[in-house]
């Protein structure tokens, strides 16, 4: 999980500037889910071999001269998910009461995170002078910049990296199986993690290494451990926990960043939903194992055939996602809640799944010999034998003459067949064409 530094300030003082000076090199984060990244203004940087995020907090202010509520919300819970505070003031418009209101929340809010006052606009020494002023905030220790001549912004740079966390490396190796507990507002997150824990003798809360704010929660099952990631929000509910789009998706990614397996509750009287969608995906391209939970099971009038279908139906809207399994359970009654947990657990085995490459180039030979790819253009594709690649998850690599004369259709069956031979259920898998 990478550091996150947030830019907060009054509305022009220079933050996007900022922000695009810092990643302009980088391309957004998740360039093919566009939604999910442009509205939030968050990016990918890289300063003296650090990999860190970066957010601007201001994208979805409309008055520019008041804090509206709204503003007031986004900035306070981005900060609270970020390592590092860039708070940005103006040297050209001078001290105003948003910065002493603004510096006033970062006080009272935010003591534990490492705060830098940012003056900008400074280009010349008499602006650095004046800018002397800003120490009023409560800060002081300005520093001065140009984010549009890019003056200063280096040797802040230095500074804000060296106080990002550690990454603790124990935490990546041991055994435990992370799972993050996602969805919409309401479906049940809360209640689904209150039942896995609130029995269970093994609660550990723990903050080692990552995020200040995020407390996972551990326990046991027939004697394998388990990691709830950031059961914080979700235990004990603040104000600003509560219904913000914003901090919830931000909260959401990260969650699932960190985790093996991602737990998509949804609400069984609502279905499915296009953010959901567009979660799942983001799932799948970071290469997670996801597991389906139709929650609150219990409110839907059943007969025999009403499971099946409901998932055909979640099927048909996820596409080509089929290799995710559904569950049906409900927080409330506990239905399904442990075999949930199992089928995670499973999960996680499979996304672990190595299979050798003589194993794979006898299903490779078998599957040719059964479908030979056909080539489009009339030249002859040989695929000539393949390997399992990648340690974190399973990716594989075909070698063959051309990898441009596999077609799609061939890549798919190739992945179906891949899927129908050895267990991948719940991983999403990465099928690679390389050129030997
Ligand atoms: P934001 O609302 O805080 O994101 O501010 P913007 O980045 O949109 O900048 C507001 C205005 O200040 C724009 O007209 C910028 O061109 C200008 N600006 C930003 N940085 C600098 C700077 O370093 N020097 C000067 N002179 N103008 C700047
Ligand atoms: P969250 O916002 O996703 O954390 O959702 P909550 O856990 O706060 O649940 C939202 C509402 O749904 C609450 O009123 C819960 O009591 C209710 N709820 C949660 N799970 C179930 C369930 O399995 N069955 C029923 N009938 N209600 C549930």
């Amino acid at each position: 999980m990478k550091p996150l530094v947030a830019l907060v300030g009054r509305p022009n003082v220079g933050k996007s500037t900022l922000f695009n000076r810092i990643t302009r090199s980088k391309s957004a984060i998740t360039d093919s889910t566009p939604g999910v990244t442009r509205d939030r203004h968050m990016a990918q940087a890289e300063w003296q071999g650090k990999q860190f995020m970066v957010m601007d907090t201001g994208g979805y202010c409309h008055e520019k001269d008041t804090i509206s509520t709204a503003m007031l919300e986004q900035t306070l819970t981005a900060i609270h998910e970020a390592d590092a505070i860039l708070f940005m003031v103006d040297v050209r418009s001078g001290l105003t009461y948003l910065d002493l209101d603004m510096s006033g929340m970062l006080k009272k809010h935010f003591r534990d995170k490492p705060v830098y006052l940012v003056v900008n606009k400074v280009e010349s020494r008499q602006l650095a002078y004046e800018g002397e002023e800003f120490r009023k905030t409560g800060f002081t220790e300005p520093w001065f910049i140009s984010a549009r001549e890019g003056t200063g912004v280096a040797d802040l740079l230095d500074e804000v990296v060296l106080s990002f966390p550690e990454a603790s490396p124990e935490d990546e190796k041991d055994e435990v199986t992370r799972l993050a507990i996602i969805g919409r507002p309401n479906v049940g997150k809360s209640s689904f993690v209150n039942a896995l824990l609130g029995t269970n003798r093994h609660i550990v809360s723990n903050t080692p290494g990552t995020t200040r704010d995020a407390i996972d929660s551990r326990f046991k099952r027939n004697g394998k451990d388990f990691l709830l990631i950031d059961t914080a929000g979700l235990r004990k509910r603040t104000k600003i926990d509560k219904g913000i789009e914003f901090y919830s998706s931000l909260r959401t990614e990260k969650s699932i960043e960190r985790c093996d397996v991602a737990l998509l509750l949804l609400d069984a009287e609502q279905g499915l939903e296009k953010q959901d969608i567009k979660i799942i995906q983001m799932a799948a391209e970071k290469k997670k194992g996801i597991l389906i939970l139709v929650n609150k099971w219990d409110l839907i009038e059943k007969d025999s055939k009403t499971s099946k279908k409901y998932s055909d139906n979640l099927y048909a809207q996820i596409g080509n996602l089929s290799w995710i399994p559904i569950h049906f359970v409900s927080a409330l009654t506990r239905k399904n809640l442990y075999k949930a947990i199992d089928t995670a657990h499973e999960i996680s085995l499979n996304r672990q799944r190595k299979i050798s490459t003589s194993e794979l180039n006898r299903f490779l030979q078998h599957v040719l010999s059964e479908v030979p790819p056909s080539s489009k253009s009339g030249r002859e594709l040989k695929i000539k034998y393949m390997t399992q690649i990648g340690a974190h998850y399973p990716v594989f690599a075909f070698f063959c003459n051309n990898p441009d004369l596999v077609l799609s259709n061939y890549k798919r069956f190739l992945e179906k067949r891949l899927r129908q031979t050895f267990d991948f259920t719940g991983v999403p898998l990465s099928l690679r064409y390389k050129n030997k």
